[in-house]
């Protein structure tokens, strides 16, 4: 496969390059493969929908075709994912999508186990591991521990800022032993940032050691994260028929979104011939995306703070794939576009609990109120021209293609549940009264003993260690 850049058609690159650089640095731009090859009809129109492992290898193939041997490709998913991604129907037209039953209970599980094995397998004949560098602000620095532990070739330092992240999150991030190493620094995530990023330039540290991102532009992120949308969209269509009687309904997809990389892999699946007909864009107060939906212009803003906090982002970075990949207009049409407030998101976790007995998590929460208002008279209001204004929580002016099929009652939702709710028992347990279960693989984790390295918020101080310990 051949990759170019948003920012540069020109551009062309292998798969190593696109990995192992992350970003294109000359342009400032995103790569992106050139082409999304459809899945074959035996697989897309087969009885019995396929299994999660082999559409991960199928889907998979042409992105490393010709750097990664199809037998070793085989090897690198099953390695990566000893767990799927169940479908769960908790009313006649919707399903949720629990994407948490990886290791760290959240979807970021699904890109970064294969982002590490990609790697690692790049690195393979090299003499010295590749040290990867991670600043983290609570979530992304657990699923990246966790997803390169272990793994040959690969040692990961994970910096955060001491005492501004929960004490879960602390937990998942600074009990690895090994090849992963968290630094407790004292300052903010820019401070944790700005470090790793002042490594990056150093050209002196960088004859010493061999420094690498696990940044989630990367491309090895975003790519599996299409093997789930596959599935559960095969799924879907496959028994939507038996729980909701309605005969080949259109399957739209609701997706929690911050950064917009899952959004982006849903669009990657649909190109690759998932049966998806659209996407409901479901953001928190950080609503960068739907407000250029509704105005058609992007402002870039700094973040706010909800319950929903791994979605606090208001410079989302796939902006720049998704605007390289489609025009506004067809995004309009593809897309319906939601936002809604924390008071909103906790009584979403509240009345899904009442209605169907599902806990879902603040993130997934947001999702399910977005598609309970789109099928419950959203979508009618809007084709009888009543506008949301986009000051108020809701959906945005604009009409999707599929706005019919939703108000004939011709189509099921299926919204993507990030996280898995115990993640965040405090906002849950206020919301319905009582606690989720706690997985057992978050349980042990609170009983392992901290190894965090306190750390100064100076470079030097930061650089010699690095230094003397790597
Ligand atoms: C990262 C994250 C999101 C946002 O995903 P994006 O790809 O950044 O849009 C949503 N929910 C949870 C739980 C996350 O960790």
């Amino acid at each position: 496969m051949i990759y170019t850049d948003t920012r540069d058609s020109s551009v062309k690159v292998d798969f190593k390059t696109a990995v192992v650089s992350g970003m294109n640095s000359q342009t400032g731009g995103l790569f992106i493969p050139t082409d999304f090859p459809k899945l074959s009809d035996e697989i897309l129109k087969r009885a019995a929908p396929p299994s999660f492992r082999e559409l991960a290898y199928e889907m998979a193939k042409p992105y490393v075709e010709g750097e990664i041997p199809d037998k070793d490709l085989n090897a690198i998913i099953a390695d990566c994912y000893p767990f799927s991604a169940p479908v769960v129907p908790i009313d006649p037209t919707t399903y949720v999508l629990e994407l948490f039953h990886g290791p760290t209970c959240a979807f970021k599980d699904f890109g970064a186990r294969f982002m590490a094995r990609v790697m690692s397998y790049f690195n393979r004949n090299e003499l010295e591991p590749l040290h990867i560098l991670v600043a983290t602000s609570g979530d992304t620095g657990s699923a990246v521990g966790s997803a390169f532990h272990n793994v040959p070739g690969l040692d990961v330092t994970i910096l955060y800022p001491e005492g501004k992240i929960s004490p879960l999150q602390e937990k998942q991030l600074s009990t690895f032993t090994g090849n992963v190493r968290a630094l407790s620094v004292k300052g903010t995530f820019d401070d944790c940032q700005k470090l790793v990023k002042t490594a990056f330039t150093d050209e002196e540290l960088r004859k010493k050691l061999r420094l690498s991102s696990a940044n989630s532009i990367n491309i090895s992120r975003l790519l599996p994260q299409s093997f789930y949308y596959m599935y559960a969209s095969l799924l879907v269509k496959n028994r939507a028929p038996h729980d909701c009687k309605i005969d080949n309904p259109s399957i739209i997809c609701v997706v929690p979104s911050g950064n917009f990389g899952n959004l982006t892999s849903g669009l990657i699946a649909q190109k690759m011939g998932a049966p998806i007909r659209g996407f409901v864009a479901a953001t928190n107060a950080n609503r960068t995306i739907p407000d250029w939906i509704a105005t058609g212009e992007y402002k870039a803003r700094p973040s706010v703070a909800t319950l929903s906090n791994a979605m606090d982002v208001g410079a989302p970075s796939n902006y720049e794939r998704i605007s390289a990949m489609y025009t506004l207009e067809e995004v309009r049409e593809l897309f319906a576009s939601y936002w809604l407030d924390d008071e909103g998101t906790s009584k979403a976790i509240k009345d899904c609990n009442s209605k169907t007995g599902y806990i879902i998590d603040p993130h997934g929460a947001v999702g399910y109120q977005a598609w309970n208002d789109i099928r419950k008279g959203a979508l009618d209001k809007l084709t009888a021209g009543v506008k949301n204004p986009i000051e108020n929580p809701g959906l945005t002016p604009n009409l999707p293609s599929w706005a019919n099929e939703v108000i004939n009652k011709q189509a099921v939702g299926i919204i993507l549940e990030t996280a898995h709710p115990a993640k965040f028992g405090d906002i849950v347990k206020s919301a319905i009264g009582r606690d989720p279960v706690m997985p057992d693989r978050l349980e042990k984790v609170l009983s392992l003993p901290n190894n965090a390295i306190p750390m100064e918020n100076n470079y030097d101080t930061f650089k010699s260690w690095l230094i003397e310990n790597l």
